[in-house]
């Protein structure tokens, strides 16, 4: 294979991964879920052995194709344009994949609601059913400054069996067993964090008990992710 040749087929490696890290990523700015660059996105293929993630200081109306970068699980870096580098979190994305073989998409979003949460360093309790897109609960991660191994140590011991865990003072991630998975359980969460917000403004939010959260996840199991 010719240099041009090699350069082209490891420009059409998870193309699909990188389009639907581009859909998601103008639905996450869209939906209010982020601004700016903020936030990040990434998709492991686990045949392939490469996660497509969003690159770091790229406004995301600008990204292109070629922007998403391409790594292995050990970090390397397979595929990038010469003047992009991937996510600062790119640590906890690899570190979530490592933890569990049933994630295979990671989001990370600054959403508004979540985010108060996280900034209270409050967990989010289930006050809505809808919670148990996380699980029985949203747990926090400790605090540590992003971009660390720290960070990444912190957010792979507390996601544990959830699907989205509050980082202090810093926002939320949802992961899932594809990208559609995981940005329904980051948009479904911030839904949970604005209600639980608004109870407390005017009253005592009622916490559903723990037996009928066992209800919840039951159903939510047999009707399949993300069914309600
Ligand atoms: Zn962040």
């Amino acid at each position: 294979m010719s240099l041009s040749e090699c350069i082209i087929f490891t420009m059409m490696k998870l193309l699909h991964e990188r389009k639907k890290i581009i859909k998601y990523s103008l639905q996450m700015l869209n939906s209010g879920l982020t601004t700016g660059s903020g936030g990040n996105l990434s998709i492991f293929n686990r045949r392939e052995g490469l996660i497509a993630i969003t690159p770091s200081g790229v406004e995301y109306p600008e990204l292109t194709i070629e922007d998403i970068i391409l790594l292995d699980i050990d970090e390397n870096i397979i595929n990038s344009q010469p003047n992009l580098k991937p996510s600062s979190e790119v640590g906890f994305h690899i570190a979530l994949y490592q933890k569990r073989s049933d994630i295979n998409a990671v989001i990370h979003t600054h959403s508004p609601y979540a985010t108060t949460f996280a900034c209270l360093n409050r967990e989010i309790l289930p006050v809505h059913y809808l919670v148990a897109f996380a699980g029985r609960k949203v747990p926090l991660s400790p605090y540590a400054t992003f971009g660390t191994r720290e960070l990444a140590n912190n957010i792979a011991s507390t996601i544990d069996d959830y699907n989205a865990t509050l980082l202090a003072n810093h926002g939320l991630i949802a992961v899932g067993s594809n990208i559609e998975n995981a940005f329904n359980t980051a948009q479904e969460i911030e839904f949970v964090a604005r209600i639980y917000y608004q109870s407390e403004c005017i009253g005592k939010p009622s916490i559903i008990p723990e037996n009928e959260m066992d209800k919840v996840i039951e159903k939510f199991k047999s009707y399949g992710s993300g069914k309600k």
